[in-house]
């Protein structure tokens, strides 16, 4: 094994990075290997293209004729293209996606053959689903899944393959994947925020909730990663002593990119320019061999494919250039975890975005409508978004020592914080001529275009206002975007819903004119919202301590914050808002509690395994050589031996106690485990997170001993350093 780790270390140096050609300029091949409305009104009839924009804009039927249509265009296209295949391109439940391959070839009898691709085929696809996580659902209903066509997300060719997004849903109709729930969730807070839009503007007639990720990754050389069975098995690393150097000199994060990773960079942003990713931006992150890349923010249903879609591309293309990429939320202890911050907004069809400042009082009305809705909203259900970024891997970032904490607080800045107090104050009822005027002119009329605090964020926040957007930054960078994605719109939809009924009910009774009414209900939400919001510094005990005197939740682990997923107003709000029904929604708890035990079992299972067959042996090794060079002084020097051996009698000793150590953790873990396993659900989560799971660090503490023992030479596992350092 150490030898592997040598190897791993010779080949890494020995690396150069690949040599990129691009072809053209990015905004030449931006979209080349999409069906954008662009290869659309080349490869389409009109009405077949006029029906597909049609579903995109209204969510309108595609008539099955004009399917076959479509479909005859997609597939001429496609084949241009080079694509031999298609498939239906979906997200199941796990997390990543799934896609089956179908050759268009057909044989057609005589021994002939033609590439066939039917209306049919576009639109409907069923999936050997029976492996996919279902929660319970199928086997409820003894109902097969099959996917279907988002007409919304256009297909794309990826190698040799036309992949078409779809959804995936069961028989019975409900949704066995991520997509659907969201699909429903956005167009839910289309037609909420719609109406209230209207207050406003009449002309709006929708509005898109947008998105705009960041991904955090780390890339590590493949033949090192390949060296770490911990890496390989559970994407992170399970033990390793940390490396003299950090991040603690900020020199990768404001060094220049290193060669072989710029030119991976320059590589996958080429391949997301042909399909249609608008990545903007790439750099160096805090923690060595960090990295991050943005796009351009995109309607949110695109916008969660694309970041789907780039996670696959990434570990492809990082394969070409020999790197591991890790998307784990914390692959290294003692070093900043990843994160994927999730800049969320709102936009009407006029091209307003709604939580923009804008240039007069009443558009200035408009945007705090949104803004305070967004923070009640939030307030409301702190917990089920808490619940929606929960993750075995994530815990090690939220509630763990690292900023954002578990606890969900909303950032706004001083400039707004100073709005909103004032609004607080505003009068019950209606009001004076002189108090409209003057909250027009000197407390909505002031908010500035640019928010000049929002630049200098609090970079602690789980939630923060950034001038024209909010920022959940507590998204896990493993996870799908459309969990968040879908509490979010989710809650904003049913919070602006509630907010449209009250003020027309004041209007109504209470005869208030529209702008009064909305003040006065505003007034109500600021005051009844104001425990969520937070400025300070949301890493320690100091905020840990003041958030529970304010009634937050505080939910650290999974096992625990999983619980506000199927709580009765949770699931009474996707009822109400259309979004998911009962079985959906607890069949989708079912699935995330499995995934978090299995994740930790097989953690505990590697550990285990390292500890004792790579880390033990290795060690006695070590411990031997140490023996006989004792058993040499004591036959040369006789009783004079213990002066000169005093050291080495020292490190056999200490090296037998870790190995003890080691011995007994992981007896002591592995009975835990059995005892987990024999139970199920939440039972088991909670054995596995409160029993099992602490003696990870126990265990670790002695290897990470040892490993400074023993001599660097036959030490099998690739240390820190080789795996943060080495380019
Ligand atoms: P950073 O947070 O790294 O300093 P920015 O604040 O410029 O960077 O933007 C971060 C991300 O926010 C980008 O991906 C950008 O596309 C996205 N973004 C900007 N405006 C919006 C918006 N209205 N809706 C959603 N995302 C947005
Ligand atoms: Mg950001």
């Amino acid at each position: 094994m150490a030898m592997l780790r040598f190897h791993a270390l010779k080949e890494t140096l020995n690396r150069k990075p690949v040599e990129i050609k691009e072809n053209g300029r990015r905004s030449e091949i931006f979209g080349d290997n999409v069906f954008n409305e662009h290869a659309m009104l080349q490869h389409l009839t009109k009405d077949a293209y006029k029906s597909v924009m049609n579903a995109i804009e209204f969510g309108a039927k595609i008539d099955r004729k004009i399917a076959d249509h479509i479909s005859t265009g997609m597939k001429e296209w496609a084949i241009s293209k080079g694509a031999t295949h298609y498939t239906h391109w979906f997200q199941p439940l796990t997390g990543a996606t799934a896609e089956k391959h179908d050759a268009f070839f057909e044989t057609i009898g005589s021994g002939r053959a033609m590439e066939k691709f039917d209306g049919g085929q576009l639109v409907q696809q069923e999936p050997d689903a029976s492996s996919f996580p279902n929660g319970g659902i199928r086997n409820t209903f003894e109902a097969r899944g099959y996917t279907a066509w988002d007409p919304t997300s256009p297909a794309f060719v990826y190698g040799t393959t036309l992949c078409i997004p779809t959804i995936f849903v069961a028989y019975t109709g409900e949704a066995l994947d991520n997509k659907a729930p969201l699909l429903r969730a956005l167009q839910s807070v289309d037609q909420a925020a719609t109406a209230v839009c209207k207050y406003f503007d009449k002309n709006v007639t929708k509005v898109n909730a947008s998105l705009g990720w960041e991904q955090e990754y780390f890339l590590i050389d493949s033949a090192l990663a390949a060296a770490r069975p911990d890496i390989i098995l559970t994407g992170r690393t399970l033990l390793g002593h940390s490396s003299a150097k950090g991040q603690q000199l900020d020199d990768h994060y404001f060094g220049s990119i290193p060669n072989r990773v710029m030119s991976f960079m320059r590589d996958l942003e080429n391949e997301c320019m042909l399909l249609g990713i608008p990545v903007k931006t790439r750099h160096n992150e805090v923690a060595p061999n960090q990295f991050e890349l943005a796009p351009i923010f995109e309607e949110a249903n695109l916008a969660v494919d694309h970041n789907s879609l780039l996670m696959d591309v990434m570990e492809k293309v990082s394969q070409r250039h020999q790197f591991k990429v890790l998307f784990h939320e914390k692959p290294f202890a003692g070093i900043n975890g990843s994160g994927k911050h999730n800049n969320w907004s709102l936009a009407t069809n006029t091209g307003v975005n709604l939580l923009s400042p804008g240039k007069t009082p009443m558009k200035n009305l408009q945007f705090l409508t949104f803004f305070v809705n967004t923070i009640k909203a939030v307030h409301d259900n702190e917990e089920l978004i808490r619940a929606a970024i929960a993750s075995a891997s994530n815990d090690h970032r939220l509630g763990a020592n690292e900023a954002p904490p578990a606890i969900i607080s909303v950032f706004i800045g001083s400039q707004l914080s100073a709005v909103l107090d004032e609004l607080e104050n505003v009068t019950k009822g209606k009001l004076s001529p002189q108090e409209k005027t003057d909250l027009k002119l000197n407390i909505v009329g002031k908010i500035p275009e640019i928010l000049l605090d929002n630049t200098d964020r609090n970079r602690t926040s789980p939630f923060a206002f950034t001038g024209n957007k909010f920022e959940l930054r507590a998204v896990g960078s493993w996870s799908n975007c459309a969990g968040p994605m879908t509490v979010l719109n989710t809650i904003i939809a049913k919070q602006l819903k509630d907010f449209k009924v009250e003020v027309d009910a004041l209007i109504a009774k209470k005869d208030l004119k529209k702008d009064e009414a909305v003040f006065n209900i505003l007034r109500e939400y600021i005051k009844a919202s104001k425990k969520i919001r937070f400025e300070g510094n949301g890493y320690g005990e100091a905020w840990e301590k003041e958030a529970a005197e304010r009634g937050l939740s505080n939910n650290k682990t999974t096992p625990e914050a999983l619980k506000a997923q199927i709580s009765k107003k949770t699931i009474s709000l996707y009822e109400e808002m259309n979004v998911m029904s009962k079985i959906e929604v607890e069949a989708r708890h079912e699935i995330e509690l499995e995934e978090y035990i299995l994740r930790i079992q097989i953690e505990g299972r590697v550990l285990g395994d390292i500890a004792r067959n790579h880390v033990i042996p290795t060690a006695i090794r070590y411990q031997n050589t140490l023996i006989e060079n004792v058993s040499g002084l004591k036959e040369i020097f006789g009783k004079d031996f213990k002066k000169l051996a005093t050291e080495q009698i020292d490190l056999i000793e200490r090296i037998s106690e870790h190995i003890a150590g080691i011995n007994s953790k992981v007896n002591a873990m592995t009975e835990e485990r059995k005892k987990a396993n024999k139970l199920e659900g939440q039972q088991s989560a909670e054995v596995y997170c409160n029993k099992v799971k602490p003696y990870f660090d126990e265990i670790r503490y002695h290897c990470d001993k040892l490993e400074l023992l023993v001599d660097d030479n036959i030490w099998p596992l690739v240390k820190y350093r080789e795996l943060l350092f080495t380019r």
